[in-house]
């Protein structure tokens, strides 16, 4: 039976670290780290997600300062506040929370960030240095799967990995952070042939396709590692994630639960990136650099 890869309990002990690291530095700062989430009209889902994330900034002692724009929000607006938010240097951290309504494109808007203060690490500039390896915000999902398989003693280097999907928000920047950990990635996708067999050949299986319980026994190689990105209500009540937990869980040697899983982890990645923003404009020490470079 797989070991549970807790990212609740994981989650709680980064946010110990960041409250000592924002109460040591802030008597000398004189002001907290701030985030500021912007909300665009009215996705049930990302309400519940924006409610996670300011009540862990206040257990950690980050301000929030979200603002919640109306559905109908011209795009030149939406810009136009995050400006304001760049500029503000109450301000460590910007989140635009995704998805935006129809119509709006999040690429340019995403662009309109202070690179510096790009608290989920999707803007171009920090996708780039992802890619070349260099130091900057990471993506909050993928770099939260990272910590989470660092705590459980999750060898890389040489280790097959496969990660289903390939978006920008997770698959893509997954791949290449398991890359830079030395292991040999293969990634699918929707037009992907016999995804079994390629994901059977897996030690280490991220699953992040957005499809609930799309893979199963016949996915996974006995002994793998697999971890669960997707997040899904489910008709009948509760969530699910990508995996078919109850045939997964007696092959794999470990498994991300869902709930409790990754999602935990996404949203103390977010507080890590804006204290690590927050340490940086001020030349401090941080003292996170296991949790990203
Ligand atoms: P996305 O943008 O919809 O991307 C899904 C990816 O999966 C695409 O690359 C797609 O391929 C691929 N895919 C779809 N069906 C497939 C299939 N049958 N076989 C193989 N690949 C398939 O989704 P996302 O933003 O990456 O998110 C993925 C999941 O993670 C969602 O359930 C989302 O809710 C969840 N999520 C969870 C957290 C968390 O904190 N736990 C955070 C972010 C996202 P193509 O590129 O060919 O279309």
């Amino acid at each position: 039976m797989a070991t549970r890869l807790d990212g609740r309990e994981l989650a709680a002990a980064i946010e110990t670290r960041l409250a000592a690291t924002i109460a040591a530095h802030q008597p000398r700062l004189g002001r907290p780290p701030g985030l500021a989430v912007l909300r665009v009209g009215d996705d049930p889902a990302s309400g519940v997600y924006v409610a996670n994330k300011e009540k862990a900034c206040g257990r950690v002692g980050i301000r929030s300062l979200g603002a919640h724009l109306p559905a109908a929000t011209e795009a030149e607006q939406i810009r136009a506040r995050i400006e304001a938010l760049n500029a503000d240097p109450a301000v460590d951290g910007i989140l635009l929370q995704l998805p935006l309504p129809g119509g709006l494109d999040a690429a340019p808007l995403l662009m309109a960030l202070d690179p510096a203060k790009d608290a989920d690490g999707l803007h171009t500039l920090n996708l780039g240095r992802l890619l070349k390896r260099e130091p900057g915000p990471r993506s909050c999902t993928p770099a939260g799967v990272m910590a989470l398989l660092a705590r459980a003693g999750v060898e890389l280097a040489g280790r097959r990995a496969v990660v289903v999907g390939r978006s920008i928000l997770v698959g893509q920047p997954m791949a290449l952070m398991l890359q830079a950990a030395d292991a040999t990635v293969t990634v699918a996708h929707s037009r992907t042939r016999d995804l079994p067999s390629l994901t059977r050949e897996a030690e280490v299986l991220v699953v992040a396709a957005g499809r609930p319980r799309m893979l199963g026994a016949e996915h996974v190689r006995p002994g793998a590692v697999v971890v669960d990105v997707g997040i899904h209500r489910r008709p009948e009540g509760g969530l699910c994630g990508d995996v078919i937990v109850e045939e997964v869980e007696p092959l794999a040697a470990a498994i991300t639960p869902v709930p409790g899983g990754v999602g935990p982890m996404t949203v103390t990645m977010l507080l890590v990136n804006t204290v690590v923003a927050w340490c940086r404009r001020h030349g401090l020490e941080h003292g996170l650099g296991d949790l990203v470079p």
